[in-house]
């Protein structure tokens, strides 16, 4: 639509272009003002990782999940929904998941000086787009030595619409990254097109069951079965899966109960951008945003 208010702004012979539907010009200059204001945003470090703690069953810290976040200098916290998928469309996502393998890389070699951080994962969002690109793998490996963090402790989250385009390569490819001994993470499982047959295929570590389903876990019949299912499935594949979004006591303890034995979500800590974690030996408060 927006193609043929342009194609006819232009056959009306006007040097300068203009949209017939005010709404529609005026999401365009939105569009235009995010896309330009992101592309500075890299430049002037307004870009942030946050970290949410993943714990096993007793409550002991094995990881984190690295989460962006935009430090807009007017409109303050900026969550990924609002950013990200225009990042995917412009290609900025490219640069911008750079950014975030390097900055996780040289977050992990900070850890490995403490004592209680050193065995931690550290877990990091790669966009479709960013997995596809043809210098992936050479990026994060370049980060890895770069940063001179060790690569087990890498976990790198793939969503299942990474997987649609060519399996073939999408497989190849990931030999190729855990040859650097990196590992992988299926985000959001469960809520994709793909169908069950490529999980054995994939080499994958570990699946994370979507908060979509854990969120009425203890109430919905329907996703307390799709739960027990992923569950009993990743046991028989020898895949260990955590579960996202994570609320209540009730949950987690319904998690246990069908072998899920590593968690994350807000009853364990929410995203926060300082990770100190080592005068802890177990989750606790920490200072996170709201
Ligand atoms: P995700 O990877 O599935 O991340 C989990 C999301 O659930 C995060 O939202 C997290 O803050 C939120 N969450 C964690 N615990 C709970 C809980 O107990 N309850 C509820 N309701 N939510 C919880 P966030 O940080 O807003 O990120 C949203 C999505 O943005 C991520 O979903 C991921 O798909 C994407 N994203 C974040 N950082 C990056 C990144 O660096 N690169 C890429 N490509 N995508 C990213
Ligand atoms: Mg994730
Ligand atoms: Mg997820
Ligand atoms: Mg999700």
């Amino acid at each position: 639509q927006a193609d043929v208010a342009l194609y006819q702004a232009k056959d009306a012979g006007r040097d300068t272009i203009r949209f017939f539907n005010p709404e529609m010009q005026k999401a365009i200059e939105s569009r235009i003002a995010l896309e330009t204001a992101l592309r500075q945003a890299l430049l002037r470090g307004e870009l942030q990782l946050f970290y949410q703690p993943q714990i096993d069953q007793h409550g002991k810290r094995i990881g984190a999940e690295a989460l962006l976040r935009w430090l807009h200098p007017n409109r303050g916290l900026i969550p990924p929904l609002d950013f990200i998928p225009l990042a995917e469309e412009t290609g900025l996502i490219v640069p911008i998941g750079h950014w975030v393998v390097d900055t996780a890389c040289a977050q992990l070699k900070e850890w490995e000086t403490c004592a209680t951080m050193r065995s931690l994962q550290l877990a990091v969002n790669v966009s479709a787009r960013q997995f596809h690109q043809p210098d992936f793998v050479a990026q994060v490996r370049e980060s890895l030595e770069r940063s001179k963090a060790n690569p087990a402790r890498l976990k790198l989250e793939l969503t299942e619409s990474v997987v649609l385009e060519n399996a073939d390569s999408v497989i190849e490819r990931m030999h190729q990254l855990r040859a650097l001994g990196v590992s992988f993470s299926m985000d959001d499982f469960g809520t994709g097109y793909s169908s069950l047959s490529y999980l054995k295929r994939l080499p994958l570590d570990q699946l994370k069951i979507d908060k979509s389903f854990v969120r009425d876990i203890t109430t919905d019949p329907n996703d307390a079965a799709i739960v027990r299912a992923i569950l009993a499935m990743s046991r028989s594949l020898g895949i260990q899966v955590i579960a996202e979004g994570v609320e209540t006591e009730e949950q987690q303890l319904f998690l246990l109960d069908n072998g899920c034995f590593a968690f994350q979500g807000y009853l364990f800590g929410k995203p926060s951008p300082i990770v100190d974690w080592r005068s802890q030996a177990t989750q606790g408060p920490s200072r996170a945003e709201d």
